[in-house]
């Protein structure tokens, strides 16, 4: 087996379990190691440290599974992951048409492995070099365990170009999934209330056809738009708009540049019986927000969900302004006591950093705002603690005098 020898001083986040080793981190390479092979990751003094898999052109040159010496990285390994992540969700499967995400990558020890549930079927990512290398087995294991009625593979082309893999996507088992397929997002143990039917594309949807980790929020949010008008801005397929319609809003404005997933928030609120007017708007939440301004146009709830502003680092102050933007428009658009709940999944935008740009926003729009709750992702996106970056959703609900 291939082997990595660490620099001096940069075996630590490895001792402490971090998964990621850079290529900036490595001394020597021991051995010639394929993309996807198992390689071993030797501390400075040649004490062995860990096990993962190589990735020759990604930046993140090798990502740790075990630190266990005598643990192989085979399939009865992969089985045994699968199976402990799929556990850890058991309490939030309850019914057959929950949409859940089985397995989150690095957060469960499987980086570069996404497996998202929609009911019988399942969608799944592979993103890294290991696991690529390794779709038979993981396919193979998916079936065994869950025997689902089909899996279809989406790419994610900006991850998957960083590690050098070409887009992959398709039917890989079974029966191929509706164009529309009906899901009920999961709720928290205990949360109870019953729970919408939504539609997803998941074939042509945005990343497995539908945002999984705002389950939670939207319940959350939702239960504050009784008797509101609500703004939903960066909608896609409306999934906090149904939850807000339920809850009892009394108009609803929808905003998004995607067409599809516009006409697909239609159908949603069609499905859940929701009669409340709702205006859809495709176009851009920039642009939409300055002209109600100007044309003095006011909302008690304004929900912000934007797509990842900051992609690398070089893009975190470009993301920041973009962020402060759109929440200094939605800060003028609240009447005095309203909400404002705005999101970001920029993993780069750091929890502290996003309030402070809120804040900023809220100054430059001379308002008062007061933090009334804060969001992360949904329970089956779990961060490993010795992997904060498996955090990466965060959002805050304002009130707004
Ligand atoms: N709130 C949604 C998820 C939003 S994902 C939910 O609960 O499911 C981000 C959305 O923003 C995508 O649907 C994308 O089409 C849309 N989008 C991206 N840039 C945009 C822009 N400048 N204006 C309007 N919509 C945009």
């Amino acid at each position: 087996m291939a082997q990595i020898v660490l620099k001096s001083g940069r075996e630590r986040p490895i001792q402490q379990r971090h998964p990621w080793v850079f290529s900036g981190a490595i001394e020597t390479i021991r051995g010639n190691p394929a993309d996807g092979a198992v390689v071993d990751v030797l501390g400075p003094d040649g004490a062995w440290l860990a096990r993962g898999f190589w990735s020759s052109q990604s930046q993140i040159r090798l990502r740790v599974a075990t630190w266990e010496a005598t643990q192989p990285l085979d399939e009865h390994w992969l089985r045994q992951a699968i199976a402990r992540a799929v556990r850890g969700r058991a309490s939030l499967m309850s019914d057959d048409e929950t949409a859940c995400r089985l397995v989150f990558s690095e957060a469960d020890g499987l980086p570069g492995l996404i497996v998202d549930r929609y009911g019988p079927y399942l969608v799944i990512q592979l993103l890294t070099q290991g696991m690529a290398a390794r779709d038979g087995a993981v396919i193979a294991t998916l079936v065994a365990l869950l025997q689902p009625r089909g899996i279809y593979e989406r790419g994610d082309p900006e991850i998957r170009e960083k590690e050098g893999l070409p887009v992959h996507e398709g039917q890989r088992r079974g029966e191929a999934p509706p164009e529309h397929l009906t899901l009920r997002p999961i709720t928290l143990p205990g949360m109870g209330g019953e729970r919408p039917a939504l539609l997803a594309d998941l074939r042509g949807g945005q990343k497995t056809g539908f945002y999984l980790d705002q389950a939670i929020n939207r319940a959350r949010v939702g239960a504050y738009c009784q008797g509101a008008e609500v703004l939903d801005g960066f909608a896609y397929t409306g999934g906090f708009s149904v939850y807000a319609a339920r809850a009892g809003a009394t108009a609803l404005t929808l905003i998004d540049s995607s067409g599809p997933a516009l006409a697909l928030a239609r159908a949603n609120l069609d499905l859940n019986g929701l009669a409340t007017p709702a205006e859809l708007i495709e176009g851009d939440v920039f642009r939409i927000l300055r002209q109600f301004r100007a044309a003095g146009r006011r909302f008690d709830v304004i929900i912000l969900d934007p797509p990842k502003f900051a992609h690398s680092q070089a893009q975190v102050e470009r993301a920041a302004r973009g962020y402060k933007d759109i929440n200094l428009l939605a800060l003028q658009l609240l009447r005095p006591g309203g909400l404002l709940a705005t999101f970001s999944c920029s993993g780069l935008v750091s929890a502290d950093l996003f309030q402070k740009i809120v804040f900023g926003a809220a100054l430059d729009a001379r308002r008062d705002a007061q933090i009334v709750e804060r969001f992360t992702q949904a329970p089956d996106h779990p961060v490993l603690l010795s992997f904060p970056e498996s955090e990466y959703l965060k959002g805050l609900l304002c009130r707004v005098w």
